[in-house]
């Protein structure tokens, strides 16, 4: 993303941070309402077929949220140590199952995304998070609880300008439901949504927005196998990017997820693009390949998903449905160690 942004980064994001003025963004962001946001689409005239979305970081952002995961988990179950919280958390649920309300944005016909598509968006997901195209398990299943359209032609052509209003219209539930609107994102940036952190802020705009084209069998050639839904929803449950932080330490606060300057394009092979150990990950969910070339999560970002679920997201997490602190702590790991 940055790589196609800096030519008309700042001229936009001044636009942005003057469109902007819901406090919503000045939380999310941290205090530094549009620092880093490029959630509308800068960088459109970028290479067609460069997958994008709105969740590009600053460092400071970065560690933000790892800091804010950890201070979460540390209150909740008395220890930042994801395998710690893992291995409790698997000994008494073994499955995260999210309700899925899906919410399609129309125009007239344009858009209407009929319920074939959301069964299959849905299969697409539990493939993805079972591992069933490469990689690991990450536990996460989704369960679709309800499907709506609406037809609203500004809603449709502008999601980014009109967010706040078409989620406090539409969405449903609490930090442990998924909303997903699909409307016409765009087709250089393809999705933007809400990190988990975000919630406590700002419930109501807690969601995923995706572009209609890329849902599975869509029109987004390169983008059609609904795997942005993927990407976006990885984000939702507490992933960054693969090139977060480029080669610089956290990176993306994964241990194994390798270092990588900047996002894959297309599909490259034997990418190396940092000094440190491990090929760029270019067939992670969390970089911006094309959906051929999109095939796996690892066992660190299992883990990340499920570390950020129960401090966040999990219906029961109030009564802490586990308690840690007694455990002996062994081949600790916490939350953005060294990787
Ligand atoms: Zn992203």
């Amino acid at each position: 993303m940055r790589r196609f942004a800096v030519g008309s980064l700042c001229a936009l994001l001044v636009t942005l941070c003057a469109a902007s003025s819901s406090k919503s963004d000045e939380i999310r962001r941290g205090g530094e309402p549009c620092a880093a946001s490029t959630r509308s689409g800068a960088g459109q005239s970028a290479a067609r077929h460069a997958r994008r979305d709105g969740e590009d970081l600053d460092p400071r952002q970065v560690d933000a949220l790892l800091a804010d995961l950890r201070r979460t988990l540390r209150e909740r179950f008395g220890t930042d140590d994801e395998n710690r919280v893992d291995a409790a958390l698997r000994m008494s649920r073994r499955r995260v199952v999210v309700p899925v309300r899906f919410h399609a944005i129309s125009s007239g016909r344009r858009g209407r995304v009929g319920p074939s598509t959301v069964r299959r968006q849905i299969s697409t997901l539990n493939a993805a998070y079972g591992g069933r195209k490469g990689g690991v398990d990450t536990g996460v299943r989704f369960r679709l609880a309800g499907y709506d359209v609406t037809d609203r032609e500004s809603w449709f052509w502008h999601p980014q300008r009109h967010e706040g209003e078409m989620k406090r219209r539409l969405r449903r539930g609490g930090p442990g439901t998924l909303n997903i609107f699909s409307a016409a994102v765009g087709t250089d940036m393809l999705g933007f949504s809400t990190f988990p952190q975000w919630y406590r802020g700002e419930p109501r705009m807690d969601g995923v927005v995706v572009d209609y084209r890329s849902l599975p069998g869509g029109s987004n050639r390169g983008f059609d196998r609904g795997y942005t839904a993927v990407h976006e929803i990885g984000h939702w449950l507490g992933l960054m990017h693969t090139f977060e932080n480029g080669c610089e330490p956290p990176g993306d606060g994964v241990a194994d997820t390798p270092y990588e300057a900047e996002p894959a394009t297309g599909c490259p092979s034997g990418r190396n693009s940092c000094p440190q150990r491990g090929g760029d990950p270019v067939h992670n969910f969390m970089d911006y390949a094309q959906d051929a070339c999109m095939r796996e999560f690892t066992a660190g970002q299992g883990r990340r998903v499920r570390a950020a679920w129960a401090a966040y997201r999990a219906p029961n997490r109030r009564a802490k449905a586990v308690d840690l602190r007694t455990e002996p702590t062994t081949r600790a790991r916490s939350v953005g160690g060294a990787r």
